[in-house]
């Protein structure tokens, strides 16, 4: 007889506590495979600091194969689920299909960016949701400063040297905050800009303060250290259109930039949607134990799962990488409960609180409600994601210490083109190909 096979998509958060959880319990006992579009777990807090040069790529980025043995990797990205067939379907990288059936099944696809429907945002914004924008971003910030210091006009030269971040939450917090101390790095080591005024960073959001959905508290800190770098943070503000030459303020003012940072949130992964199951806001429905209703084999966690809080009736958990990556360890415990080892256990967690790295010597952090700023807020920041990552932790404490004596690389490798990383997509984890590219050979 075949061992069960248990099938996880998606090795984010939630899916790799997952596989982590069964592989260590089962140890080749079943067949576990995994299957993502990339070889890696990427720990996406620490991401800003891959755009603003603090940490290189590989370092937020843990190998599967590398630190889960008992589970096989098939790279590649579902595009079709049959839940009664117990079936799915994937592309690979290279385009070819692949099909396989399975006894047990996690669904952990995440989420992307959201939209919102404003002429020019889809064709002229970046979000920030994986490597590739991170990269991208790096590399267009680098590229923008150093054409600012060649460009004859003005407008331009300053157009050049003006980034615009919409969405104050945390992802676009921690992009404003690390991005103007990136750019004010690269400005003071360009000759071209010894005269020129410093680089312009505003972040907008229609909320009334930064971090909306965070502690007061928090908001406030953030607030003054972004502030007080020379961000304008712009509250109750959005963009009403966005061109090649600037953005348009819903208060009539018109902001000359070429560089457009979307940040306004995440929805749950398009895969959910296809199951044509319930959901609550695009995630999809679970119960307390992650099961999917009707579907006892299937479960689901992570930010596409909407799953009940039980520490707040009524209300569904956040999406979170604390909650996703809790979820995960539940979701596994519940698979081998499911093959009769142990008992299922429902998911509660309370929340423990929130850090948000600001870069420099700055946080906002709130562990376990206790609200901190500076650099104990910083120490605090750090350790929390040193101990959170599966792996790499050696290499990312290396390169924070390099950064803390050496000034950042100022370099740009312009292996990621503008259209490789659009906002309208359903795999902000993979650069879109030529192939993939309207009119691309
Ligand atoms: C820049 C940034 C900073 C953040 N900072 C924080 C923070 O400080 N603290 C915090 O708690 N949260 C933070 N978050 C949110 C947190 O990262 C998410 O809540 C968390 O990643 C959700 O985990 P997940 O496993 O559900 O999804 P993900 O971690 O997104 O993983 C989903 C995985 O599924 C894969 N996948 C998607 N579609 C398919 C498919 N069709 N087939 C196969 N694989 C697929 C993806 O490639 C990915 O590997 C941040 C998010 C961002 C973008």
């Amino acid at each position: 007889m075949s061992p069960v096979r248990i099938v996880i998509v998606g090795a984010g958060f939630a899916g790799y506590q997952a596989a982590r959880t069964l592989s260590r319990t089962l140890r080749g006992a079943a067949d576990i495979v995994l299957i993502n579009p990339n070889d890696y777990f990427l720990y996406l807090p620490l991401l800003p600091e891959v755009a603003a040069g603090v940490l290189e790529p590989r370092r937020v980025s843990v190998s599967l194969t590398g630190t889960l043995p008992h589970v096989r990797l098939v790279l590649g990205e579902v595009h079709g689920v049959d839940l009664d067939a117990r079936k799915i379907s994937w592309r690979d990288p290279d385009g070819r299909s692949g099909e396989m059936d399975y006894d047990r099944l996690v669904l952990s696809v995440g989420s992307v960016s959201k939209l919102l429907p404003i002429p020019g945002v889809a064709e002229h914004a970046h979000g920030f949701r994986g490597m590739p924008e991170a990269l991208y971003l790096r590399d267009h910030m680098t590229r923008q400063i150093e054409m600012s210091g060649t460009a004859s006009d003005p407008r331009e030269r300053e157009a050049r040297r003006t980034f615009v971040v919409v969405g104050a939450g945390y992802t676009g917090t921690e992009v404003a905050a690390h991005g103007v101390l990136f750019t004010d790095s690269l400005a003071r080591k360009n000759t071209s800009l010894r005269d020129a005024p410093r680089p312009r960073w505003m972040l907008l959001d229609i909320a009334p303060r930064v971090l909306p959905e965070l502690d007061k508290k928090l908001s406030r800190t953030a607030d003054r250290v972004l502030r007080k770098r020379g961000v304008e943070v712009r509250t109750g503000t959005t963009v009403k259109e966005a061109t090649s030459e600037g953005v348009l303020l819903d208060d009539g003012e018109f902001v000359d930039t070429r560089s457009l940072i979307w940040c306004v949130g995440v929805r749950p992964d398009p895969l959910v949607e296809q199951l044509g199951l319930p959901t609550e806001r695009g995630r999809l429905r679970v119960d307390q134990y992650l099961a999917v209703p009707g579907y006892p084999d299937v479960l689901a966690c992570g930010d596409a799962a909407a799953v009940p809080d039980l520490t707040r009736p009524g209300q569904f958990t956040p999406m979170t990488a604390q909650h996703a990556q809790r979820q995960g360890k539940i979701a596994g415990h519940n698979m081998l409960a499911s093959l009769g080892r142990g008992t299922a256990k429902p998911y509660k967690h309370h929340d423990l609180g929130f850090t948000v790295d600001l870069g420099g010597v700055q946080a906002a952090a709130d562990p376990l409600h206790i609200p901190l700023a500076g650099p104990v807020a910083a120490a605090v920041t750090r350790g929390y994601h040193l101990m959170a990552m599966p792996g790499n932790r050696v290499r990312v404490a290396a390169d924070w210490l390099l950064d803390a004596v050496l000034p950042r690389q100022g370099v740009q490798l312009g292996v990621i083109p503008p259209w490789a990383v659009p906002l309208d997509t359903e795999s902000p984890e993979v650069a879109q190909t030529a192939r993939a590219r309207p009119g691309g050979g």
